[in-house]
């Protein structure tokens, strides 16, 4: 069976609220193996809705709108379809009944306008609405199905999950799953590239790479029959895109962050570490102390953003300051030293960088951080080049921080 999301509502078209019901529809439609064709937004238009039912017919059993079954004349949505199917609107009893019970609780007079929304069509199967005036309804003909719902999503969605998902079950193919592996330090073709046979020979699972805003992943899906067997399909080929992708996959699932990784690192090893921090001003610490359980590993995180401070709080020389300038291979190694020797760490990991969007040279352009990471009594510094804004320099340079961190203590030493 293919479906059709129709957002109806000239607000999403001027961008006004974000079509979050199609997002909510897609996932639930996917997860009971319906394949949705395409999403679409229509204002409130009675032209415009019927030429889009006509042409999602020619491509989809099942159409599912979401909105425009208000009380006012531009809530077009269920008379259109009606239209669309020719079918005629009686008076709906218990929707009739229920909509007097709302205005009773809320001591007002049933209002005219909301007449409207308590005729169906006889052939039609009508959705309650506990949560609002206006029910929704199945309309099916010649095996054409439109599922009319409403447009607020606290109504929207328990009418999908109560009525609309059980109607629907027995037409999908069975469960939809996928498993998320993720990826440092790989650009996504590159990463796309390591794993190209496999990603070609995909059908079932399929895998398909993006670039997120601070990783890459790889989305695997897999359907099946039940839940197990679609997961079982996926385990294979999951562990061949790991194997593949060795130090660069990071981790795997929907929420696992690169502070997770290096926080359970450090807790299992036993390995304590620091941070000192210059363009990055405390985002790595921040990142770590969102790690629940690092106050076991994490013994101290400073900022030490001026040249004074690298020198009072770190150690920092002040020759060296003068000679190679703060944001230098040289500093960033005395920096992860300081800090390492102040606190007594296994591990330590410093930045020091120009953030812009002032400051740049030719020799030191904005985006320019060095990472300096101490382990077990080595020191190495580390440079990178970031591109972006102030925000996007800053954040891509913790990250790396913190994935050198993870790497360090993977591999044993110090590369
Ligand atoms: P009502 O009975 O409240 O008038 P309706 O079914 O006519 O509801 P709309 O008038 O189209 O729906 O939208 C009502 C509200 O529902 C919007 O202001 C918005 O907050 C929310 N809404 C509508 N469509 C969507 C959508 N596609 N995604 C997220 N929210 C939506």
């Amino acid at each position: 069976m293919k479906a059709e999301i129709l957002a109806v509502g000239t607000e999403i078209l001027l961008g006004d609220i974000v079509n979050t019901n199609a997002q909510f529809l897609s996932k639930e439609l996917a997860s009971i193996g319906i394949s949705v064709y395409r999403q679409e937004v229509i204002g409130d238009n009675e032209d415009r809705l019927l030429e889009a039912f006509e042409e999602a017919f020619k491509r989809s059993d099942v159409i599912i709108t979401t909105g425009g079954l208000g009380p006012t004349g531009d809530d077009l949505t269920k008379e259109t379809a009606c239209k669309y199917f020719g079918m005629e609107m009686v008076l709906h009893e218990e929707s009739y009944e229920a909509l007097k019970g709302f205005f009773s609780k809320i001591k007002k007079e049933i209002s005219q306008s909301n007449m409207k929304q308590v005729y169906f069509p006889k052939e039609g199967i009508v959705l309650s609405n506990p949560n609002g005036t206006a029910p929704g309804a199945i309309l099916k003909k010649d095996n054409k199905t439109i599922i009319i719902l409403p447009g607020p999503p606290k109504e929207m969605k328990p009418m999908y999950l109560n009525h609309v998902k059980n109607y629907l079950m027995p037409e999908g193919f069975g469960v939809i799953k996928s498993e998320v592996v993720r990826i440092l330090g790989l650009g996504e073709s590159t990463a796309a590239e390591k794993l190209k046979d496999i990603i070609d020979a995909g059908v079932n699972p399929t895998i398909a790479p993006y670039a997120k805003q601070e990783d890459v992943i790889f989305r695997i899906t897999a359907s099946g029959k039940t839940e197990e067997e679609a997961l079982e399909i996926i385990k294979p080929i999951k562990e061949k895109v790991k194997a593949r992708l060795g130090i660069d996959c990071y981790g795997e699932g929907e929420d696992n962050t690169i502070e997770q990784v290096v926080g359970t690192l450090l807790i299992e090893r036993d390995l304590s570490i620091s941070t000192a921090e210059s363009c990055t001003g405390g985002m790595i610490a921040s990142r770590l102390v969102a790690y629940p359980g690092i106050s076991q590993v994490f013994l101290e995180g400073a900022v030490t953003y001026s040249n004074e401070s690298k020198t009072r709080t770190l150690g920092v020389s002040c020759e060296t300051l003068e000679k190679y300038g703060a944001v230098s291979e040289q500093i960033a190694k005395e920096m992860a030293l300081g800090i390492a020797n102040r606190t007594d760490s296994d591990v330590s990991v410093v930045t020091t960088g120009i953030a812009g969007p002032g400051g740049g040279t030719k020799e030191k352009p904005v985006g320019l951080v060095y990472i300096g990471l101490y382990y077990k009594g080595a020191v190495k510094a580390y440079r990178y080049e970031f591109n972006g804004d102030r925000d996007k320099i800053r954040t891509s340079a913790s990250i790396k921080a913190l994935d050198k961190v993870r790497r360090v203590i993977l591999e044993g030493k110090l590369l």
